[in-house]
């Protein structure tokens, strides 16, 4: 960056969601896509017949040219992703609505794809759960690429050597094409960390902040710009202490794959010799390649979502247990801990269900309550699992609010056992049970569950929102959503103390678990394993092997004892100086 732009531009920070650690500073690229332009009048009867055709001959093109990049491509996460973008394209009820609109309401065949993904999207949308908004940005892609196909030539994404792009979004295939470009990293303003274009960059090796509100409206072309995907901060003309702390930092990070697997390697023990433990949390097969590599015990958290996701219905029985049993397959000896679903039931209901606020609505236990076929599906499926990998499974119950919704469930779990064993299944006969701690009510009275289950699993990202009253997708509130709120600390504090006095377990496994200074106090407050995403591994365990138990136990009280934000970062910033 030049000295005047400098002077002249004050720095400006944007908080985003950690997609894939690393730092990076360069010139910004700026990216702008538009929303295709089609044509919405109505076409003649005689021209039916052309557009389906039109269609059907964009669809075997875009099909075969991603199934060319699939042949290329060497990496085995952006292999699977590309994969699963073939299947939309080869959608048949896609590719039937679409021309259902074409003959039955004469569009054309633009204007009908527009209309068959905006129905598909909204119904996506309308759901309310983080995961599945993310998989938009993969489909909207899809849809333009289509659209594209039957208009004009598709615009490239062409950025310099060295560059950083911005972009409000970028779908799977262009983080792809940019891994093949010299670019440094890029910021995008939507998506989470489960996005698509996010688990690419991390397979990849692109640092990466997804999640960066308001980003383009304030970023200028080839402006210095620097991201730590690490911690998801984007700062616009840095200032000459951010330029000093990124070379730092730079300097210091494990950068090369190499030095990663070299600390995973390494025995999970602080510096004075005492355990801990590092899941992953997992949602698609394809990331289990990263749960092997970075040494993870186990899986954390298995997300199941992606069930009804691939399928767009909960999956039968037996596809369910498939799933389950590659993961438990792919993991070796380690326990498996898998979540019931917790997405809000309105899609496969006849009649759609809006909801006002969908956070707050009918999803996980309490929409498996009232849909028993469901759950006593998953149930199966899971205990069919259990009984091939004995020992090994553990079920997680999401959204969990009263004491009678783990009563229910434990009684809808022994009857699908009986059932079973009659069936003459092999069913693993102590599965732990144990509830996600993400509600408030459940957190604050902790000793009246503790008692009913086996182990708690504090779920940080809903949490917060439900404490500070912050909803974790509205960019307007961003910067008021910080998992590392005292509030936070306090009730974390709070859950750890009754489940020593009743000797049950707890767990991390929302995204404060994969911020290495707060793993560490997590663990200094008494949390017996914490799960992350596997990338996320090697950085929080390089700092707690050169921990000692007396480290995390002072950087505890000191957090503990901080009354806002900025002293607990305060307090993360000296004690990390105090350990070198
Ligand atoms: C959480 O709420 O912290 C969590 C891990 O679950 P999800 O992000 O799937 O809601
Ligand atoms: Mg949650």
């Amino acid at each position: 960056m030049s000295t005047s732009e400098a002077s002249q531009k004050d720095e400006i920070l944007i908080q985003g969601v950690p997609a894939s650690p690393g730092v990076a500073m360069g010139q910004a690229f700026v990216y702008t896509k538009k929303l295709p332009e089609v044509e919405t009048d109505r076409i003649g009867k005689h021209l039916v017949s052309d557009e389906v055709t039109a269609f059907h001959s964009a669809r075997a093109k875009l099909r075969s040219e991603w199934k060319k990049l699939l042949e290329k491509e060497e990496d085995s996460q952006s292999q699977a992703i590309i994969s699963a973008q073939i299947e939309i394209i080869g959608d048949p009820d896609l590719a039937s609505q679409i021309e259902e609109f074409i003959k039955d309401k004469q569009h054309r065949a633009q204007h009908a794809i527009m209309k068959a993904f905006k129905q598909y999207i909204d119904r996506l949308a309308d759901s309310g759960t983080a995961v599945l908004a993310d998989r938009l940005i993969d489909l909207s892609d899809i849809r333009d690429q289509l659209v594209e196909a039957i208009g004009s030539e598709r615009p490239l994404l062409a950025s310099k050597n060295g560059d950083i792009l911005v972009a409000a979004e970028i779908s799977p295939r262009e983080v792809i094409q940019l891994s093949h470009q010299n670019i440094k990293g890029f910021v995008m303003e939507q998506g989470g960390s489960t996005s698509h274009a996010a688990i690419i960059a991390r397979s990849v090796g692109i640092p990466a902040v997804v999640g960066a509100k308001g980003i383009m409206e304030k970023i200028e072309e080839e402006a210095t710009i620097c991201l730590d995907g690490q911690l998801g901060l984007v700062s616009l003309h840095p200032s000459a202490h951010t330029r000093k702390r990124v070379k730092e930092r730079r300097a210091r990070e494990t950068h090369t794959l190499e030095e990663q697997l070299k600390i995973c390697s390494k025995r999970s023990a602080t510096k004075d010799g005492n355990p801990f433990v590092l899941r992953a949390n997992v949602e698609f097969v394809e990331e289990l390649d990263n749960v092997r590599q970075f040494n993870a015990e186990g899986v954390g958290l298995l997300r199941t979502e992606s069930v009804y996701l691939n399928h767009e219905q909960f999956g039968s029985t037996k596809k369910q247990a498939a799933f389950y049993d590659k993961v438990l397959t792919r993991t070796d000896s380690a326990p498996v801990v898998i979540r019931l679903f917790d997405v809000g039931g309105d899609k496969f209901q006849a009649v759609k269900v809006t909801e006002n606020n969908p956070f707050l609505g009918w999803r996980g236990i309490r929409m498996l309550l009232d849909e028993r076929d469901i759950l006593r599906e998953q149930l199966r499926a899971v205990l069919i699992t259990s009984g091939k990998h004995l020992g090994r499974v553990k079920l997680l119950v999401p959204m969990v609010g009263n004491l009678k919704e783990i009563r229910a469930l434990k009684q809808e779990i022994q009857n699908c056992r009986e059932q079973l064993l009659e069936e003459g299944y092999e069913v693993d006969d102590d599965i732990a049970l144990g509830i996600m701690v993400e509600i408030p009510s459940v957190a604050i009275q902790a000793e009246h569950f503790a008692g009913e289950v086996d182990f708690f699993s504090i779920g940080t990202n809903d949490l917060t929102q439900y404490i500070l009253a912050v909803d974790r997708g509205n960019a307007l509130i961003s910067k008021l959503y910080n998992q590392a709120h005292p509030a936070m600390w306090n009730l974390i504090n709070y859950i750890t103390d009754v489940a020593e006095e009743n000797n049950i377990p707890v767990d991390v496994c929302g995204e404060l678990a994969a911020h290495p200074a707060a793993a560490a106090c997590l663990l200094g407050l008494g949390v017996s394993s914490l799960s992350m995403s596997p990338i996320n591994i090697p950085s929080v365990k390089q700092l707690l092997l050169d921990c000692t138990r007396h480290d995390l136990q002072r950087l505890a009280t000191d957090v503990l004892a901080s009354k806002d934000v900025d002293e607990i970062n305060a307090v993360f910033s000296n004690w990390k100086d105090r350990l070198q």
